[in-house]
């Protein structure tokens, strides 16, 4: 009988690599030692240095090559097309995974692999994110032999998601050349683990930041009469802007305008000169990222001038929003199905109207972005960006499984377990080679209650802390990270 791949050695030394890169965060445009220890990673896959590029500076684009017979279009596979540019008519499918830390300080207590640089830490997964990357390279690399020659796997290891963002430069570097299909996911604390939820279209927002400066005429506090109060003319402002999505923007548009921030004045008895605020917006649509765009400063100015203030507004759009191809979609919903459960591909709780630059690469081929649940009942399930957040562990077996049969299936590698539901029915298709693992060596966790034998759970670390997050269900509150 064959042996289960994903043993426990194998997630001892992909968990070691995530906890190792965790202990060592790097800020976006500056991950140098995670770009490195990445680079020695993909050399021990045997991966040649011609199929090794480095791109906006940190991040690192790969691919891995089979070795076998090709087998052409698969024609009468569900498999992908090979998309225009791509080398010899290969179906390159590409995976990305973040590389950035936050600027901002860990409190996870005594968690042996806590940062050690203060300042940076990885509170929103992303060394999840890598660990996984690593974890399906390996598994691919490992079956070159039966991997078609005219089948690639790309990996984007993308810099500074977190700001300023890398996936645009990476795409303009040429990193979604030839690319058919690409995927990514994002590890997310209030879906339960097990689940891969998935949403065809719109699943994150457009991100538009805004800053405003209202002036005004300060003096002494007791004679507002001879003044004009910005402190005033903004808490209009601020009221104003409430009532933009509600009253601007159509209701099934979705929509959020929230400001953040606030500052002016520095005593009691003296009316400040100038106040400043900020904010963010967030769309599932240009239509309504542009509607309040031409409202947002309108309404600012036009308040501003009532109090006898002017005002001066700047906005920068950020990422774009993150579109889900529906047919990608699609796959990611079969394969999720397939490898963890019929009941595991869930859209409740999506869209989320946080930001990600993951919607550059989308837009240059079809893709999907998955959300892979990791709160369990018994452990501290702190939100992303929290400082006592750190990656569940326990979710990767049930990624890299995913995402290695997500491959197989877009490879169009008939008798994929993941493309007939788990059943063995092996394709007729001429010229047709099988999956990279029989279901023996890649069990699906499906049927199993979630724990497949080759399931292994690292020791939660010990907590004392109290702020565990509620509500693991469809109500659940899922906040964006960018
Ligand atoms: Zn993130
Ligand atoms: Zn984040």
């Amino acid at each position: 009988m064959a042996t289960p791949v994903i043993s426990k050695g194998f997630v001892d030394s992909i968990v070691k690599f995530r906890r190792n890169i965790h202990s060592r965060p790097e800020t976006g445009f500056k991950e140098a030692d995670t770009s490195a220890a990445i680079l020695a990673e993909l050399k021990t896959l045997g991966i040649p240095d011609s199929d090794i590029r480095v791109m906006a500076g940190t991040g690192i684009v790969a691919d891995i090559r089979g070795t076998a017979a090709p087998i052409g279009s698969a024609a009468g596979s569900a498999g992908a097309a090979p998309a225009e540019g791509a080398p010899d008519g290969a179906v390159v499918i590409a995976l990305r995974a973040d590389m950035d830390a936050l600027p901002m300080t860990e409190d996870t207590g005594d968690l042996p692999w806590a940062s050690s640089r203060p300042g940076a830490a990885h509170m929103c997964g992303h060394d999840g994110h890598m660990a996984n990357l690593l974890g399906v390279a390996r598994l691919v690399a490992a079956r070159r032999d039966r991997l078609p020659s005219d089948r690639v796997l790309r990996m984007l290891w993308q810099p500074a998601e977190e700001g300023p963002g890398g996936a645009a430069p990476m795409v303009a570097e040429g990193a979604m050349t030839g690319v058919a299909e690409v995927y990514g996911f994002h590890n997310w604390p209030t879906f339960p683990l097990g689940n891969a939820q998935i949403v065809a279209g719109p699943a994150m927002a457009h991100v538009t930041d805004f800053d405003v400066t209202v002036n005004g005429r300060g003096g002494h506090a007791s004679a507002p009469h001879v003044l004009a109060d910005p402190v005033l003319a903004a808490s209009h402002c601020v009221v104003a802007l409430q009532s933009i999505v509600s009253r601007c923007v159509p209701a099934a548009d979705a929509a959020v305008v929230s400001v953040s921030t606030i500052h002016g004045g520095e005593v009691r008895n003296v009316i400040p000169s100038t106040v400043t605020f900020s904010g963010t917006i967030r769309t599932l649509s240009e239509r309504a990222s542009s509607i309040i765009a031409e409202k947002l400063p309108a309404l600012v100015n036009a308040t501003a001038a009532a109090h006898g203030c002017s005002a001066e507004v700047s906005l920068e759009s950020l990422y774009p929003v993150l579109h889900n191809d529906p047919a990608a979609a699609e796959h990611c919903v079969r394969v999720a199905k397939a490898t963890l459960g019929p009941d595991r591909a869930p859209s409740w709780g999506l869209p989320l109207m946080g930001g990600e630059d993951f919607g550059y690469f989308s837009a240059e081929a079809p893709g999907c972005y998955v959300f892979f649940g990791t709160a369990e009942q018994d452990r501290e399930n702190h939100m992303l960006h929290s400082s006592h957040f750190d990656f569940n562990d326990r979710a990767l077996p049930r990624t890299i499984t995913f995402f290695t049969r997500l491959l197989e299936d877009r490879w169009g590698l008939a008798g994929s377990a993941a493309s007939d539901g788990g059943g063995s029915a092996a394709s007729a298709v001429s010229g047709s080679a099988g999956p990279l693992y029989s279901e023996e060596e890649l069990p699906s966790f499906a049927g199993k209650g979630g724990v497949p034998p080759a399931d292994w759970a690292p020791p939660a670390p010990s907590s004392t802390r109290t702020d565990r997050t509620e509500a693991v269900g469809s109500d659940a509150v899922a906040m964006g990270h960018a």
